[in-house]
Formats: C-alpha cells, sequence, structure tokens
C-alpha cells in the first residue's frame, strides 16, 4: 500500500536531485541526518536496497544514482500491483 502522507519535501530537495523528484518515494531529515528513499523498482547499492542515508544533503547528491530494475519481492508486487492497476483504468 502506498503511503498516503508522503514526508517528501519536494521544495527542499537540492537541484540536483529535483529531476529525480518522480522517483523519490520519501525524503527527510532528522537528528541521524537525511533519509532517501526511492520508488518501487529503484534499487540503491544493491538489489532491495531502496536508502540513501548520508549526514547531509551534499553527501546524497554525491551517493545519489539510483538503478531502475529491483527485482526484490517487495517491488515486484507492487510493480505487478500497478501494472494491473493501469490495465483497470483503461
Ligand atoms: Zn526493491
Amino acid at each position: 500500500m502506498k503511503k498516503q502522507n508522503k514526508k517528501i519535501f519536494k521544495g527542499y530537495l537540492p537541484k540536483e536531485l529535483r529531476k529525480y523528484r518522480n522517483i523519490i518515494e520519501e525524503a527527510y531529515k532528522d537528528d541521524d541526518g537525511i533519509w532517501v528513499y526511492v520508488d518501487y523498482g529503484y534499487y540503491t547499492d544493491d538489489i532491495g536496497l531502496h536508502l540513501y542515508h548520508e549526514d547531509n544533503w551534499s553527501g546524497i547528491v554525491k551517493v545519489f544514482n539510483p538503478t531502475f530494475g529491483c527485482t526484490c519481492e517487495e517491488c515486484k508486487q507492487e510493480l505487478t500491483k500497478r501494472s494491473k492497476g493501469d490495465e483497470n483504468a483503461k
């Protein structure tokens, strides 16, 4: 189930990341730093990983390079769900 109350602060995304806003599921800052979750279907360092965590935005910008094609169960299920939704919408 997709989160309804997205915590993404698109207005605060550094300009380097704005082109990725469609594939950023959630992005926020707390006492531990910056957390950026990428959308289903994308992975970060490895299959099944969907999170960037750095101390600050410049750290995120440096490492942010999500790859499409995550094949973890979570993504598979969500993408299947979405493609079914698309069919229903036609
Ligand atoms: Zn995944």
